[in-house]
């Protein structure tokens, strides 16, 4: 699945103000924080955003670049401003679309998963004309995430923890509606080391290991900290199978070299 994720405004367009805060920060904020939640938990996904940083972009070059690169999705998200007095979350899509097309069935699992995790005033699901919804040729939502000049919302918006938590409601959004794989233990494998002693002294792990090749047993002294402590760990040995391992340990054991398998979890 490919996310063309676009925190709005940036550079010399600064989006809404108020309250100390600038929406083109919180909303880059936001958006990092998606990326990374999505990189880190799920797979089969290719993210490009509009902007990293706080530089400019017309909303033409942020279309025309989801459009040449063929996203699946246009996420863009903005934080709103009014009078001061109004408050809350909202989201967009394209006011051409009817309520089954596909845009607004990602836009139903957008707002319920969103709205479970941003505390914000639920002001609905709306359909507008927006550059970006329009010009996009892939489907395209738009989070308002609050009013950046409202003084509760804005309080929010200043905390880690909330743009944490919005990021994972959008990350859980896009999940659901895209049916997103989790990196899981699927994707690790066990690997079973056999370990023949731990030594603080480098010479004494490099007296193990040639102890061992004089008994045919091919070693080597791998060097690991633990709660800031170096120790020189001799591995005799790394296996698969539990099987071959078990095999492997009788032997380094009748050498009268004390020995014990590690089981290690690995990515594939
Ligand atoms: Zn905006």
């Amino acid at each position: 699945m490919k996310l063309y994720l676009d925190p709005g405004h940036g550079g010399t367009d600064p989006g809404a103000t108020g309250n100390g805060l600038r929406e083109k920060d919180v909303v880059l904020d936001i958006a990092l924080r998606i990326r990374e939640q999505l990189t880190a938990n799920y797979e089969d996904i290719q993210i490009r955003m509009s902007r990293t940083n706080d530089s400019s972009k017309s909303l033409s070059q942020r279309t025309d670049e989801a459009n040449s690169w063929g996203a699946d999705y246009f996420l863009s998200i903005h934080c709103n401003a009014f009078n001061g007095a109004a408050d809350g979350y909202e989201d967009f899509i394209h006011n051409s679309l009817s309520d089954q097309s596909q845009t607004a069935i990602y836009q139903d699992i957008m707002h319920q998963e969103i709205i479970k995790f941003n505390q914000l005033r639920n002001r609905g699901q709306k359909k507008a004309n927006f550059h970006v919804l329009r010009e996009s040729a892939m489907p395209a939502f738009l989070s308002e995430n609050g009013f950046i000049d409202h003084q509760e919302d804005a309080e929010l918006m200043e905390q880690d923890t909330w743009r944490q938590s919005v990021a994972q409601g959008h990350v859980n959004g896009l999940a659901k509606a895209f049916n997103l794989k989790q990196r899981s233990d699927d994707n690790t494998e066990t690997i079973f080391k056999i370990i023949a002693g731990s030594f603080q002294v480098k010479a004494n792990a490099d007296e193990r290991v040639a102890f061992l090749k004089s008994k045919g047993i091919d070693a080597f002294a791998d060097r690991i900290v633990i709660s800031g402590v170096t120790w020189y760990r001799v591995q005799a040995g790394a296996f698969s199978s539990k099987g071959a391992a078990e095999n492997h340990l009788r032997k380094v054991q009748n050498t009268g070299v004390d020995a014990f398998i590690l089981e290690e979890q690995v990515r594939s």
